[in-house]
């Protein structure tokens, strides 16, 4: 090196998504680019660089690197600090060091990443060697966490494990100049999985690559339904805007009501929905997900897709399978919804495919690169301008909630018994595990099982604390009440859905938590629902909720509508005329039945759910009287509530029941009905906030649970709050519904054996 130049050395210590992404060799060709010599190397936390040179380049180098980015989005820096340390001699190149950390770590396990925008240029570039080759990939997309079976992450470890590298592949892998460079499962046409379709059976009709894609465009084309294995699993797919076919769809699947998700090209689904820059950029991120958007009106999209509701939930195609199928451009949107059986997990094995699906799907889209882990898609809705997730699975699995986590203990947390998910803690990092489903599914609950394994492997770690919700009969508590542990840390539901607001907030003051949640164990043995806790990671304490009403009948009160009217009128001693009971339930045996069950508190619990309250609402409403699937009345109030509409009833249960019921009599439409509802379930919830600020001081608010994915309620209330004055949080990076209650039994569990 010239000694007149003016050298130095800075070491960097660099935190985030780091590890496993290229990043390495992109620092090293950043380095190369800025004549600077050093190494770089992975470390339990993140990567260290070392780097030496003319100040100017290390500076213009430090830069560079913050937008790294910018060149692959896979990277995420949290934190860079960077040190000056002397000079060394008789250093002359970068290199990439190996540690001995590599493979005992979290972070270089990544999520299940769309194709990116090199490899589909190259994906139809009939110069490429890959052109039309379905499993094209590089270090910045293609499958991760879906097809790794252990730690570390390398090829033999995953399921591309049965395929040799060709040798062009190889010097691609090999190369540290190259995008493929440790893309563990780089692939080519000559040497790497295979596309083939089979008929119902599972029987091979079809393995010439180009002939599969341009006949399973015609099976659809034709109204067929397919089957097709995707990047974590089955999707089952037919035209969108063939009426019949999804008709004929729902009625195999067996599923009347729930809306499907549809996949589509996004020029495509702008004639459809409508699509604000922000939602493009989310449809069109790296993730991928579902994005619900708001229908246009009128749309060419069959009816039968989704009814009762004001949103379409659309993807963008992201691997290039689905790229080749819509590059056919034969048809505008395919329905593309999860490859099961009712409320069963997502299948992602051929054999079962073919033993459950065959009823299902006229014909199979199969390939040999085994799935080892189904990953759902997710799904995302914004909120407040902000996206908010629904169902967190593909592309964000296994990303982990960083939070400073003051206890050393690693963590098990079991979740809740629906809308599962499970989470592990290790250090800062909470791992919370993909949509996991309904845990009263037996073969639900096998998977969860086996879910938990398998992500403790790979995170490796031995929790010696568990936490679990406070149900007596919840499957997943009965089964983290058995694990042999140091400590058990039973929690209230409502109060977990708080603690991940925090968690996800990075937040540990007290605040006031707001919750609007179908159901939860309460503390007092009642179901809770509506509530307005004082709340911090260690403690918390009930200052308000709706007022229990009776609540007849187990598991069919949460479906049919009959059941919390008539408790609520009993409770609040209100009249309901005639005609309307006869509308909601005709029978009048049962309603006598219901009725004497609340007088005798037989088979009846006390409950201060919203969820029920909502399906009240909505049978006065004249929109139903029974949840064909989980609220699905609900959501059907809140498709038709009026935007512009701002008036209230009074706020409280008798005057809003008494004042729906004479609006409904007089005529008044239920669009307008609908608003005032939850305007006045919005104003509800700002009386908690400010009687419990007048009381404590607290000023920040947190709001979280299953109702609150009802965005006209979320939006209108976050707006009433700051109005207001408050600081309001809410759950973005998980479901506000029973996904994110595993995160903040975590974030409790941590609090609480800290104390230990
Ligand atoms: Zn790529
Ligand atoms: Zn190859
Ligand atoms: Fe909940």
């Amino acid at each position: 090196m010239n000694a007149n130049k003016n050298i130095s050395r800075r070491k960097l210590t660099v935190q985030g998504q780091v590890q496993g992404i290229g990043f390495r060799p992109y620092v090293f060709r950043l380095a190369g680019k800025h004549k600077l010599t050093g190494f770089v190397f992975n470390y339990t936390e993140g990567v260290i660089i070392e780097i030496q040179g003319e100040t100017d380049d290390i500076l213009t180098f430090v830069d560079d690197l913050k937008n790294a980015h910018k060149e692959n989005a896979l990277i995420k820096i949290n934190s860079l600090e960077v040190e000056n340390i002397p000079s060394v001699s008789n250093e002359n190149s970068f290199e990439i060091k190996q540690s001995k950390s590599d493979g005992s770590i979290t972070a270089e396990i990544t999520a299940d990443i769309a194709t990116c925008k090199d490899c589909l240029r190259e994906l139809f570039d009939k110069s490429d060697f890959r052109y039309r080759y379905p499993f094209i990939n590089c270090t910045n997309c293609g499958p991760r966490y879906s097809i790794i079976k252990t730690i570390p992450y390398d090829r033999p470890n995953t399921t591309m494990s049965s395929f040799k590298m060709c040798d062009k592949c190889r010097q691609q892998y090999e190369n540290v100049t190259d995008r493929r460079f440790h893309a563990q499962p780089v692939a080519c046409p000559d040497c790497g999985p295979k596309i083939y379709l089979c008929d119902s059976t599972g029987k091979i009709i079809e393995d010439d690559c180009d002939k599969v894609i341009s006949k399973i465009v015609q099976f659809l084309k034709d109204g067929k339904i397919a089957a097709i294995k995707g990047l974590g699993g089955f999707h089952l797919a037919c035209d969108a805007e063939n009426d019949n076919a999804v008709k004929e769809l729902r009625s195999r699947k067996m599923r009347d009501a729930k809306p499907f998700a549809m996949m589509a090209e996004i020029e495509k689904i702008k004639r459809f929905a409508i699509v604000s820059e922000h939602e493009e950029k989310i449809l069109q991120s790296i993730e991928s997900p579902i994005l619900l958007l708001a229908k246009k009106e009128p749309n060419t999209i069959a009816p039968s897709v989704a009814k009762g509701v004001s949103a379409l939930g659309f993807m963008l195609p992201y691997a290039p399978l689905h790229h080749l199928i819509f590059a056919e451009k034969k048809f505008n949107a395919l329905v593309m919804t999860s490859g099961n059986i009712s409320d069963e997990p997502l299948i992602c094995k051929d054999n079962e495919a073919v033993a459950k699906l065959g009823t299902i799907a006229d014909i199979f889209l199969m390939h040999n690169r085994e799935i080892y882990r189904q990953v759902d898609d997710s799904i995302v809705q914004i909120i407040a301008d902000k996206p908010a997730m629904l169902r967190r699975a593909r592309g964000f699995v296994p990303q982990p909630i960083n939070f400073k986590n003051p206890s050393s203990a690693a963590i098990f947390a079991a979740g809740s018994d629906l809308k599962n998910t499970f989470c592990f803690v290790k250090q800062n990092r909470f791992i919370v595990s993909e949509h996991i489903g309904d845990m009263e599914d037996s073969s639900v609950y096998k998977h969860w099982l086996s879910s938990i394994e398998h992500l403790k492997k790979l995170i490796d770690v031995d929790p010696k604390v568990v936490a679990c919700d406070i149900h007596p009969r919840y499957f997943s508590s009965q089964y983290a009440r058995k694990l042999k542990a140091d400590v058990i840390v039973e929690v209230q539901h409502h109060w977990a859905h708080i603690a991940s607001v925090l968690a996800e907030n990075n937040v540990s003051e007290k605040v006031i938590g707001l919750v609007a949640d179908g159901t939860g164990y309460g503390t007092d043995g009642a179901i809770w629902g509506c509530e307005c806790l004082i709340a911090s990671l260690d403690r918390f304490e009930r200052f308000d909720h709706l007022p229990y009403y009776p609540l007849a009948g187990g598991d069919l009160a949460s479906k049919e509508t009959i059941r919390p009217l008539l408790g609520l009128m009993k409770k609040h001693n209100f009249a309901i005329p005639q005609n309307l009971l006869d509308e909601i339930e005709p029978d009048l045996k049962k309603r006598q039945t219901i009725e004497l069950q609340i007088d005798k508190n037989v088979n009846t619990v006390q409950t201060s759910s919203l969820g029920r309250l909502f399906d009240a609402a909505a049978a006065l409403c004249g929109l139903g009287s029974y949840n064909h699937f989980e609220a699905q009345l609900p959501m059907a109030l809140q498709a038709i509530a009026d935007t512009q509409n701002h008036q209230t009833y009074k706020p409280d249960v008798f005057s809003l029941l008494v004042g729906i019921i004479n609006d409904r009599m007089k005529g008044v439409e239920p669009k307008v009905i609908s608003s005032k509802f939850h305007n006045t379930i919005k104003e509800f919830f700002l009386n908690f906030a400010r009687n419990a600020r007048m009381q404590t001081g607290i000023n920040t608010v947190a709001i979280s649970g299953g109702v609150f994915c009802n965005t006209f309620l979320s939006e209108r209330l976050i707006e009433g709050l700051q109005k207001n004055d408050f600081h309001v949080l809410f759950n973005r990076l998980l479901p506000a519904n029973d996904g994110c209650v595993s995160l903040g039994q975590a974030a409790i569990a941590a609090y609480v054996s800290a104390k230990h």
